[in-house]
């Protein structure tokens, strides 16, 4: 069993870092919110003052932060995790942000001797919770063998994407994908009923023909089809709006900063855009059907 540090207890690192205190690891885990803290140490994890102080000591150092420029803040600011780690730590970064970041991060950690790994993943609080997430891995092949392990004990599917980044290129990818496709079956779906086709009848069809998809069949934005989908208690979220614009803009940048072409990408990121515009930020993604049909 390991000494993991843990800094960002929030809605995905508090049931990740439960998951290795279950595991038998020993949890010294940092937030800057009490409640966030008071969560960590009910479930038995032990409080630090100070990202600095979780870092020293720890053999495994994770986090699990809002955004790149907190990510920069912890590891490369004044007492950041980069000098205070102990040598031959490991620094895992889960958080969701920008290549350049991760690609920053990593340099400056193998500067000082560190192994470090991007390690994003999907399947939000639930999938923390239940210990099911997928992480997508970038860096080095023995920082990957090491935090394997690790990394279990949080999630289901582990998945080396390839060297520094690669993880966070996996991962805006992947939520480009998925915001490309919720947008493209919410527009059938208004589409449909204004053509007087039932959305059962869309469903069962489609669900069996080429446009078969996930935002179709697990995350239908309609109800009734798919009972679980947030269609079915008023878009409560689930994954909101405002972190799938936040993973759209990243795919933006990315795609501008590598002069690549993603017209639906920039589509979709300015629906989103005036989705959360309009105050519905804080709702699932998959309600962007109401900014479709107007409704
Ligand atoms: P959150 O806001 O609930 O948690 C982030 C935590 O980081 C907060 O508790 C905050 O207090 C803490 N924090 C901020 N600055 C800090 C600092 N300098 N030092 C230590 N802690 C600090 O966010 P979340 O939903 O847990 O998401 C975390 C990351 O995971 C984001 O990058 C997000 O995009 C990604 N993600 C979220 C989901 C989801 O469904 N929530 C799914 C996949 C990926």
């Amino acid at each position: 069993m390991a000494n993991i540090g843990f800094i960002g207890l929030g809605n995905m690192g508090g049931p990740m870092a439960a998951n290795l205190l279950k595991a038998g690891h020993r949890v010294t885990g940092y937030d800057p919110v009490p409640a966030a803290v008071e969560r960590f140490t009910a479930a038995g994890g032990v409080a630090a003052a100070k990202a600095a102080d979780v870092a020293a000591g720890a053999e495994v150092i994770i986090t699990m932060l809002p955004a790149g420029r907190h990510v920069r803040e912890v590891y490369l600011g004044p007492g950041g995790v980069i000098a205070a780690a102990a040598p031959g730590a490991l620094l895992i970064d889960s958080s969701t942000i920008d290549v350049e970041t991760a690609r920053a991060v990593a340099a400056s950690a193998e500067a000082a001797g560190l192994a470090v790994l991007d390690a994003p993943v999907s399947g939000g609080v639930g999938g923390a919770t239940a210990g099911t997430l997928t992480f997508m891995v970038g860096g080095p092949d023995a920082a990957f063998a090491r935090a394997e392990p690790i990394l279990q004990a949080m999630g289901k599917t582990i998945v080396h994407a390839g060297g520094p980044g690669t993880g966070q290129a996996a991962k805006i990818c992947n939520n480009m994908i998925l915001g490309i496709s919720m947008v493209a079956v919410s527009e059938a779906f208004v589409l449909a009923e204004r053509l007087g086709l039932d959305a059962q009848k869309l469903f069962d069809i489609s669900s069996k023909s080429s446009g078969q998809c996930w935002s179709l069949t697990s995350y239908c934005p309609v109800p009734g089809p798919v009972p679980t989908s947030p269609a079915n208690r008023d878009y409560a979220a689930g994954f909101t709006a405002a972190m799938m614009l936040k993973d759209l803009k990243l795919a933006q940048d990315a795609a501008a900063g590598a002069g690549v072409s993603t017209p639906l990408g920039a589509a979709v990121a300015q629906l989103y855009g005036l989705y959360c515009g309009s105050g519905e930020g804080g709702r699932d993604f998959s309600g962007i059907i109401r900014l479709l049909r107007g409704t």
